[in-house]
């Protein structure tokens, strides 16, 4: 995601990476540990019930919580690199429901002493750079379980789930089923964090990152801004991303894309009213 930066706090965790100024707020714990509870509770029972008993909930959540850290920054570290590689640096801020990578300087660069501003393809480069470095990191966790011998459940799901429409892919997802819950819950979490958050994010429902897709690629083809495009697909969107989770009980992010589709709304309604196709 990339839009405005949330309000610095004195209980922000502050440090660099790569070059890069971090700020982690503390809401950015408080809701990754919500929405993790029920994974981490339903760990902790199946645990409970096996003869070496469970290391408990909260360790369980721990784990979730420090994946999900690792995951959502290279998501942004994925943005941050490919501003770098455009000449522009950037600061990432990890908040509430993710991360923002905030260029410093704005979409201007220079680049053999010319300066230049960020194109469409460039931006749709940036904007796919995140879901992609993250997602590449869930094959290279499920790479390293599999030469570990160990058999991930959320692996051979997606694994089957491939097969089915005809994707076959050798020796990956092979292995045992692990006992040890450390091992287990450290792949199974970063994995499943690592490709959902990245398919979440493809979703053409502005301000994510396939809203801003979306926004660049409207605005080549019709020659405007494309802003009121990306409002009219991420409205519609949002609003049958919601429906489709209300469906399936998870109140929850049914909310989140009910609010993201009510802003898409009300930006159009700023605008002057859905876009003239
Ligand atoms: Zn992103």
């Amino acid at each position: 995601m990339m839009i405005g930066e949330p309000a610095p706090s004195q209980y922000d965790w502050r440090f660099n990476l790569f070059g890069f100024p971090i700020r982690v707020t503390w809401l950015f714990w408080v809701i990754n540990a919500a929405l993790g509870y029920n994974l981490a509770m339903g760990l902790n029972q199946a645990y409970r019930m096996t003869e070496q008993g469970s290391p408990g909930v909260f360790s369980f959540l721990l784990l979730w919580v420090l994946c999900a850290f690792v995951s959502v920054l290279i998501h942004e570290l994925g943005h941050s690199l490919a501003f770098r590689f455009f000449g522009i640096e950037s600061q990432i801020v990890l908040y509430h429901m993710g991360g923002v990578a905030i260029p410093t300087a704005g979409f201007i660069f220079r680049r053999s002493g010319v300066r230049r501003r960020l194109s469409h393809w460039d931006q749709m480069i940036i904007s796919a750079a995140g879901p992609l470095l993250q997602f590449a990191s869930a094959i290279l966790m499920a790479i390293v379980a599999t030469a570990m011998g160990v058999r991930v459940p959320v692996v051979s799901d997606w694994l089957s789930w491939l097969q089915d429409i005809g994707i076959a892919i050798p020796w990956l997802g092979t292995g045992e089923a692990t006992t040890n819950p450390w091992t287990l819950a450290t792949f199974q979490f970063y994995i499943l964090i690592s490709i959902w958050w990245p398919l979440f994010n493809l979703l053409p429902v502005y301000p994510l990152d396939g809203g801003h897709i979306v926004q660049h690629a409207a605005a080549m083809i019709r020659r405007t801004d494309g802003t009121n495009e990306a409002y009219g697909i991420g409205a519609v969107t949002g609003f049958l991303v919601a429906y489709w989770f209300f469906q399936s009980g998870s109140v929850f992010n049914a909310m989140l894309f009910l609010s993201l589709a009510m802003s898409n709304v009300q930006a159009m309604q700023r605008l002057g009213g859905p876009p003239r196709w």
